[in-house]
Parts: structure tokens; C-alpha cells; sequence
């Protein structure tokens, strides 16, 4: 088996295929599957990961592996298998779906370097290499007798590490650590022979007796209250030994994090844990759907779950999307679960992730909180996978591989054969559909922990309000409820919903809206700067003073931003106190917590903010929620809106009252009787279930049927129409007759960089060859996507239909 076959890092349709080369004798019995190589290819050099061995080629001539990148593999055997199923089911090549697994720094081609762990003597080919040095370049292995076998050995044994070196303005860490150099009972006899007036030694000997393993030195300083010379003392003696270590770069400040053990659970999330529990045990595979309104104790039922998982020596993978990864949230993993909880956050800087990973990778922790990509964590062993708040969009990736996480735990929960819980208040109408049809398992929690009712919703219709003469954003009633509040001393959370709602620029005269002349979308007024700015191409251009159209000076700035909103608030309630979270006060690292931290704090009265502040927040003090424009998602060109609609309303007004003092919830908007508005005041998630399952009935869409959307671009808009006209007709000649193809149809986002957009889209429900036929389409237009800049993309389970 001296013949690797290689995935290559070349991310192009006609290259989707192994290569095979042969393995120098310097690499054979060192190689594994899903180490990374360096392979020539044509005249570069390029990397690759190896994915299967073979004794025979049809090739005559085979090249050499250049260079072997790992030397302990980087992806499993399971993930190199999951990246085929990946690639198959999402049609993305298979090298994409391989690099979405793994942290960025392994993506690349980073410098490397060898650290010497171990004190104790290694081989003497070993000891020859690193000649006294802690640390060596890795180039110096190619010109030393040391064998990649002995080097992989060493890994193995914990005696060398290699690291990469990531450029980030946190550079590795590395602390002075003490340990002693004798056992207790040598130690004991060494006080013995001290000399009595040397108490500050005979304190610390004392303490290394009772307290044997390695500590850090400025704890050991600051604990015993010692010094660095009593310290150097004893080292110097023989006694002590001071040597230096790496530490992880730790993001997340873990001083403040009290321990805390499992609470009695309730009669509702009892039933809901025995089955998962009996699965944990008997290491079988099946989905639980648990939907649980806000505060009914959701989160306890997946750290009981974990515990289980831990105590029989498994691994756990919790996903939770992205804006709710909260240091609130990461506080209750490693409350429970201590340093055994790895957290993967896309805040994290690429060498921080890294470390994250390793410590997964070398098997430290049995938990990792992260986000999306977190699914791929390189455990072996897994016991649970989890997914909180499971109806979120963040979950399906919109880039290859455009896959949803929620298929990804499934398919991993079948290769463990352990269960997969997803969670949440507002269930996907896919999963809980599934549920329904006893494919998955229903836990439904009614109740909040606290047994406080879940707080009264208000609707204001914001025509009335016009009418009445208040042509302010704020509600005579909840301006009021503001200003009762505030005297109150408590807390207020407002929501501006504000997707397909920015600030555009609209002459009040004729109506006209300025857009970007590259993409078809309003451009969005920036007031620092007095510009007018596209979103999708970065265009830009001067804020107007008069219509281009009809002349009018009327042109102003329309919809509301946070930061307007901000300012008409504090011009309507002066004595408030507001924080504004947007993507605007957020963009800098660690400013999101900061403002969390100061409303927590109670260093301002409102929290004002977009969707980022809907979830996963919990303060004790917030007893007012108002919602500014409820409907501002539900006319947009997606048959999800009223779905997204009911999820945010019912998401915020679980932000009230969550402790002691009760909530209440004020929803502004322009279509009071729309049921998505209505039905999320009343919190009715079956009646809202059953109205929105008839209309996805009735306009055929999922979950009665399954969707793929083409999208096909190029610069010339007629080439565009005539290429999706011909794919049109392509799938048609090819499917049932039940399938329905819609097309082609302008993108709502009909032109971005310049480029015009079209699409296809196809709704299904029985083709078992349907990925066969659009690769094949695909495939057909080859010549054209390579040499004449069309692009044609595929998403197999669109959420965005932009
Ligand atoms: P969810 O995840 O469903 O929103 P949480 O797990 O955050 O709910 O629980 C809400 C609150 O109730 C938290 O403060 C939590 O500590 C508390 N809690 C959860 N389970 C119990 C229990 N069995 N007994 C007492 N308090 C509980
Ligand atoms: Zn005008
Ligand atoms: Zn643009």
C-alpha cells in the first residue's frame, strides 16, 4: 500500500476526484488517512489531504508526496467520510466540504515549529536534534536523521507538540510553572534536615508535600505569600524545578465562574430527560424535538443529558447560534462542567479557535459550545449532540458547502448511534412537522421553571396612532409605559426589526428611492459620513440634497435606524438612558459584552438594539419589551416571513419577566390582524402550526415539498435569461410531472456587482435522482463557467431566497 490517493486543494469541478501518488520510503508507515500533504500538481505545489491507501494505479509514472504537513491525522475517519456525504448531498466538491471542517490556520500553509514537552531524556536522535533547545523550526526536520516515525511517536507520547504560527496580535502564551523534584516522602525527609530558621523554605516544601502537582509560579507567590528568592532557593537546590509552559490563549475570563451542580428538575423536564437518557444508555441513535416556551428550563435538561454522556467517558457537542454564544451562556457549560468545555465563537481570533480545536483534537475536553461549525468537532466518541434554539437560520450555511448543521448532527448522531436533541420555543415548522409524523421524538415543556405565566402582550396598531395625529415611531402607550418604568427603576428591552427595513432615501414629493446603480437594492444612508452606501458591492456616493428625479429638496432619509431611533427616544423621554446594540457599536472586539455587561449592570434603562438582542439574554430586571415595527420582515420576497415573524415576536417577549417581577410586552405595528402578529401575542405555536402548514400546503412549499434554487450570473443580462431559459427546460425534460419548476425568474436581489442574477426553482417531493440531474446540467455548462465567467450555484435547502 505505498500509493496515497490524494484530495487536492484545487476548488474546481474537473479536479473533484482522488489523484494518486506514491509514498517516499521516509513517510511509509507514517502516513495515515486525513493527514495533509504536499503534492506537485501540474508545475505548483499544492496541499492535499490523503484519504485512502492502495497498492495499485492505472497510472505508469507516479509522482512523489512532497512533504507530509501532519503527523497525527487532522481529520478522522468518520469526518472524512461525513465530507463525502457532505459533498454529495449539499453538490459541493468534496476538497470544500473537507476545509469546512477544520479551523482556518489548518487551511493554509502556516509556518510550524516544534516544541519540546518533556523533561525527561528522549532518544538520542531526539536529543541530538533539538540539542538542548526547547523549541526548533520544523524545516529542520528535513535535513535531520530523525524519522517522521520517531517524530510521530514522540506527538503520540506527549514528549514534542508541533505549533503553528499564527500571526494575531495575541501571541501564544507561556507561563513559569514549579514543580517538585522529589516525592512527598523524600520531600518530608528533606524539611527534616532544613534548618528551622529557614521557616519561608520549610512553608513551601510543606506545601509541594500536600500539594504535589505542577502550579504556576505567580499563584504559588501570591498564595503562600512567598517570594521569588525562597523560590530560586529551593530550585537552585535541586528541590524545586522551574520550567516554562504553554497555556491557551483563554478568551473567556474564567475566574468569575462559580461551580454548579445539577438542580432538581421538574416534573416536565423529567419526562422530557427519561428517554433521552434511556438512549445515552443504551447507545442508540434518535432526534428529540423539545419545545419548551423561554424559561422553562430547556438549558438544565441538556446539561443533565451532558453529565450522563461524561460519566460514561463520551464526548458532547452543543450548537448554539452564533448571538446567543453570550459569556452568559458559555458560563453555564463551564459552571457545570469546568475546564472539560471547549467554546468555538467566530469573535475568537484564528489562533484562539485553533487552540480550541487542539484541545478537542488531543482529546482535553469532552464538550464544545460553539456555533454552526462546530458540528465538525473531531471527537471520536460522541455520546450527544444538542442544538439550542434548532429553528435559527444561522444553522444552514449560505457558502460550500451550503449545508444545515441540524442534517450534518443527524447523520453524526447515526455514526456515534447517540441522541440528537433540538430545542426550542418556536420549532422550525420542518422539524416539529417531523415530530408530528413521529420521526422524531415530541418533549413539550408548558411551563416556566419559575411558574411565572409568560408576560402580556399588547398590540398597537401604528395607523391608528398616524391617524390620531402622532407621527413619532413610539406609541402614545408604550411612551407611557417607558416613562412608568424608568420611575420604577426597572428595565426596558426595544426591538427594532429591522432586516429589509434600513435606512433608504426617499423623496417625499415623487416617491423616488435612490439605489445602488450596481445591484437593485436601496442603498442605505450613513450619517457620520453624509453617504449613501450599497451593503452588497460597497458602492458609494454622496448623500443627495435634491431629487434627481423631480428637483424636490424632499428628499430625506427614510426607515428607521437604531441610531435615529436612539436619537428621537432621548428627544421624547429625555431623562432615559440608552444603549444602542447594532452592528454599528458592536463591530469591535468584545464591545457586544461590554454593553451587556453595562445593562446588566443597570448603567442605562433601555437596551435598544436589533435582532442581536432577542435572544438568549436574561436579565432579572427587565420588566417592559416593546417591539417597534413587528412587520417590517413579513413583505419580504420569502415564503418564510411570517414563520421568522412569529419566531422574533415570541423570542423578545420572553426577554420580560423572566425572574421575580412580571413582564410586559408592547408589539407596534402597521397589520395587527396579520396571524403570524396576532398568534405570537397569544403565544399559540400549534394554532400558528397549523395555520401556516395550510398555507405551505396550499403554495406547495416545505415541509410538503423539498426545494433546490439554481442561481445563474453573468454580466450579460440576456446570457443570463437564455442560460437559465435552457437549464429551465433541461430539469423539465427530466423530472416527474408532479415536481414543479419555476423559472427563470430575476433573484430578488436581481443584480449585485454588476452582475445579473436569475434563478430556477425547483419544488419536489419524490426525485430520487435529482442531484444526479443538476450536477449533470451543471456539467454541461462547463465550458462556459471556466472560460466565460457564468456562474452557476446550487442550494440544495435554500433559506435565503436573495
Ligand atoms: P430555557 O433554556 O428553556 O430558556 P433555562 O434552562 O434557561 O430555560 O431555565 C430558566 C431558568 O430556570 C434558569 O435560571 C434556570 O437556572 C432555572 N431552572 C431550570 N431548571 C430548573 C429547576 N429544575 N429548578 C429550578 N430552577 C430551574
Ligand atoms: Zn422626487
Ligand atoms: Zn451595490
Amino acid at each position: 500500500m505505498n500509493i496515497a490517493k490524494v484530495i487536492v486543494d484545487v476548488p474546481a469541478s474537473s479536479i473533484n476526484q482522488t489523484f494518486d501518488y506514491q509514498i517516499p520510503k521516509q513517510f511509509q508507515g507514517v502516513l495515515q488517512k486525513g493527514m495533509r500533504v504536499i503534492v506537485p500538481f501540474g508545475p505548483r505545489k499544492i496541499m492535499g489531504f490523503v484519504v485512502e491507501f492502495t497498492s495499485q494505479t492505472e497510472l505508469t509514472k507516479l509522482k512523489d508526496i512532497l512533504e507530509v504537513l501532519d503527523l497525527t491525522p487532522v481529520l478522522t475517519n468518520e469526518l472524512l467520510e461525513l465530507g463525502r456525504w457532505l459533498a454529495e448531498e449539499t453538490l459541493s466538491l468534496y476538497i470544500t466540504a473537507l476545509q469546512a471542517m477544520l479551523p482556518q490556520v489548518l487551511k493554509a500553509h502556516y509556518q510550524k515549529e516544534l516544541i519540546r514537552l518533556t523533561d525527561e531524556e528522549m532518544t538520542n536522535e531526539l536529543e541530538n536534534f533539538f540539542a538542548g533547545r526547547d523549541v526548533i523550526p520544523y524545516e529542520e526536520v528535513d535535513h535531520s536523521p530523525v524519522s517522521y516515525y520517531q517524530l510521530q511517536k514522540a506527538v503520540q507520547d506527549g514528549d514534542i507538540a508541533v505549533n503553528y504560527l499564527v500571526k494575531s496580535k495575541i501571541t501564544k502564551k507561556r507561563v513559569t510553572m514549579i514543580k517538585p523534584l522529589r516525592s512527598s516522602h523524600l520531600l518530608e525527609e528533606t524539611l527534616l534536615d532544613l534548618s528551622t530558621n529557614a521557616k519561608k523554605q520549610h512553608e513551601l516544601i510543606t506545601f509541594f508535600i500536600e500539594n504535589p502537582a505542577p502550579i504556576e509560579k505567580r499563584t504559588l507567590i501570591h498564595k503562600l505569600q512567598t517570594s521569588n528568592a525562597t523560590i530560586k532557593n529551593l530550585v537552585d537546590k535541586h528541590i524545586l524545578e522551574n520550567y516554562s509552559e504553554e497555556v491557551y490563549r483563554n478568551p473567556f475570563d474564567d475566574e468569575s465562574i462559580v461551580q454548579t451542580t445539577a438542580l432538581e428538575l421538574t416534573e416536565e423536564q423529567e419526562q422530557a430527560i427519561i428517554p433521552i437518557k434511556e438512549k445515552i444508555v443504551a447507545n442508540e441513535h434518535d432526534v428529540f424535538l423539545v419545545h419548551g416556551v423561554t424559561g422553562s428550563g430547556k438549558t438544565e435538561i441538556y446539561l443533565q443529558a451532558i453529565q450522563d454522556v461524561i460519566k460514561k467517558g463520551q464526548e458532547a457537542i452543543v450548537l448554539v447560534p452564533e448571538i446567543s454564544l453570550t459569556p452568559q451562556m458559555v458560563k453555564r457549560f463551564k459552571g457545570r462542567f469546568g475546564s472539560k468545555v471547549a467554546v468555538l465563537h467566530s469573535a475568537l481570533s484564528s489562533g484562539e479557535k485553533y487552540d480550541e480545536w487542539r484541545r478537542i483534537h488531543r482529546k482535553e475536553v469532552q464538550v464544545v459550545v460553539g456555533a454552526r461549525s462546530a458540528i465538525f468537532a473531531p471527537f471520536e466518541n460522541l455520546g450527544i449532540i444538542i442544538i439550542d434554539e434548532e429553528h435559527e437560520n444561522s444553522y444552514k450555511q449560505e457558502d460550500n458547502p451550503r449545508y444545515h448543521a441540524r442534517d450534518v448532527a443527524i447523520h453524526r448522531g447515526k455514526n456515534h448511534q447517540c441522541p440528537v436533541i433540538l430545542g426550542s420555543a418556536t420549532p422550525a415548522l420542518e422539524s416539529y412537522a417531523r415530530a408530528q409524523k413521529g420521526v422524531y421524538r415530541l418533549a413539550v415543556l408548558e411551563k416556566r421553571t419559575n411558574s411565572q405565566a409568560m408576560p402580556e402582550v399588547e398590540i398597537i396598531d401604528m395607523r391608528k396612532e398616524l391617524h390620531a395625529g402622532n407621527r413619532t415611531m413610539f406609541s402614545r402607550s408604550l411612551k407611557e409605559r417607558i416613562e412608568q418604568c424608568i420611575q420604577r427603576q426597572e428595565q426596558i428591552v426595544l426591538l427594532l426589526n429591522r432586516r429589509g427595513y434600513s435606512t433608504f432615501v426617499m423623496c417625499r414629493d415623487c416617491g423616488h428611492v435612490k439605489e445602488c446603480p450596481h445591484c437593485d437594492i436601496a442603498l442605505t444612508f450613513h450619517k457620520n459620513s453624509n453617504q449613501l452606501k450599497c451593503h452588497y458591492c460597497s458602492y458609494e456616493e454622496p448623500m443627495p440634497t435634491i431629487c434627481p428625479e423631480c428637483s424636490s429638496d424632499l428628499i430625506r432619509y427614510f426607515g428607521t435606524g437604531t441610531q435615529r431611533v436612539e436619537e428621537a427616544l432621548t428627544q421624547l423621554i429625555p431623562e432615559a438612558n440608552v444603549i444602542r446594540m447594532d452592528v454599528d457599536t458592536t463591530r469591535r472586539k468584545g464591545a457586544h459584552e461590554k454593553l451587556l455587561n453595562q445593562f446588566a449592570n443597570r448603567e442605562a434603562d433601555i437596551l435598544l438594539g436589533t435582532q442581536m438582542i432577542a435572544k438568549g439574554l436574561d436579565f432579572e430586571n427587565v420588566t417592559l419589551v416593546g417591539v417597534l415595527t413587528a412587520d417590517s420582515m413579513l413583505h419580504l420576497p420569502d415564503f418564510r416571513s411570517s414563520e421568522k415573524t412569529f419566531q422574533l415576536l415570541t423570542q423578545v417577549s420572553g426577554r420580560a419577566g423572566r425572574h421575580e417581577l412580571p413582564g410586559e410586552v408592547i408589539v407596534q405595528t402597521y397589520t395587527p390582524d396579520h396571524y403570524s402578529i396576532e398568534l405570537a401575542s397569544e403565544y399559540d405555536f400549534t394554532q400558528f402550526y397549523k395555520k401556516e402548514m395550510a398555507m405551505r400546503k396550499t403554495f406547495k412549499y416545505p415541509p410538503y415539498v423539498f426545494l433546490a434554487l439554481m442561481t445563474i450570473s453573468h454580466e450579460n443580462q440576456v446570457k443570463v435569461i437564455q442560460t437559465t431559459q435552457k437549464i429551465t427546460k433541461m430539469l423539465l425534460d427530466h423530472v416527474s410531472d408532479e415536481t414543479v419548476v419555476l423559472g427563470p425568474t430575476p433573484s430578488p436581489l436581481a443584480r449585485i456587482k454588476n452582475r445579473y442574477r436569475y434563478q430556477c426553482m425547483i419544488k419536489y417531493r419524490n426525485e430520487p435522482h435529482i442531484r444526479t440531474l443538476i450536477q449533470n446540467i451543471i456539467q454541461n455548462f462547463s465550458e462556459e463557467t471556466r472560460k466565460d465567467d457564468l456562474f452557476i450555484t446550487v442550494d440544495m435547502q435554500p433559506y435565503q431566497m436573495m
